[in-house]
């Protein structure tokens, strides 16, 4: 089967236990759109939480069965951790077939070099997330939290995410988007003028002058109520809402 001329990205699913109807769409998108497409980046936070490919609570076995047979039909996928799944690793991909990628990567989208992130480092204004992210993606934090019993791992998230819920509600709007200069520094570093990110979940495409010339940012949306697809061909990008309601024959 020929696969169409059509690059996907995704990111922001949150695919958890207590959303089964985001966790359908995303495995019929699986088993839909994406196997037309020539390939498909999932930028980050794919998971709620990740604490390690050892845990097969729901959803996640079926989430790596259901990439796996993307991946198994031909359409290669690219997936870059979030802040939420950074802990996925070599098993994970082993067993879905996916390719992990670094954050940031750049790519030849049909002749377009294109910066692909999933946006938690552009976030620079917010320093308290800055330095917890050092310390959580430190390789020894990692190793040691990592070599604790499931349940232990299962606890400090659950802590972790509850600290970071009581403190991003103290945070402006402002302090959580991306703070423009580094958008432009993280360009021009990888002399590039097109980007796509998500983690804001604030869907939109920005455009802007950079070194004199057009430069574009596109967010990706969040899989919370609906799904959020960018669809890029030769000619476009377009941002898509899927929605839960509307079964697939
Ligand atoms: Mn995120």
């Amino acid at each position: 089967m020929n696969k169409k001329s059509e690059t996907l990205f995704v990111s922001d699913l949150h695919l958890d236990d207590s959303r089964p109807t985001i966790t359908s769409l995303f495995l019929d998108f699986l088993q839909g759109s994406a196997r037309q497409a020539e390939a498909l980046y999932i930028l980050g936070d794919l998971f709620e939480v990740w604490i390690g490919d050892d845990d097969s609570s729901t959803p996640n076995p079926e989430v790596i069965s259901g990439l796996h047979q993307l991946t198994r039909s031909g359409t290669p996928v690219y997936l870059m951790h979030g802040n939420r799944d950074f802990l996925m690793g070599h098993e994970f991909s082993s067993s879905s077939g996916c390719t992990l990628i670094s954050d940031p990567t750049i790519i030849d989208l049909y002749g377009t070099p294109t910066l692909l992130m999933h946006g938690d480092t552009l976030c620079t204004d917010d320093k308290d997330y800055i330095e917890f992210r050092a310390m959580v993606r430190n390789p020894d934090w990692k190793k040691e939290f990592l070599g604790k019993p499931l349940q232990e791992r299962k606890d400090i998230a659950k802590r972790l995410r509850n600290e970071s819920k009581t403190s991003t509600q103290n945070k402006s709007i402002e302090t959580m988007d991306v703070n423009q200069k580094s958008v432009e520094q993280v360009l021009k570093e990888y002399r590039a003028q097109h980007m796509i990110h998500g983690h804001t979940h604030r869907p939109d495409t920005h455009k802007f002058i950079l070194n004199t010339k057009p430069a574009q940012r596109i967010v990706l949306g969040d899989w919370y109520r609906n799904g959020s697809v960018l669809r890029c061909t030769q000619m476009e990008c377009r941002l898509e809402t899927l929605n839960p309601n509307t079964a697939r024959p």
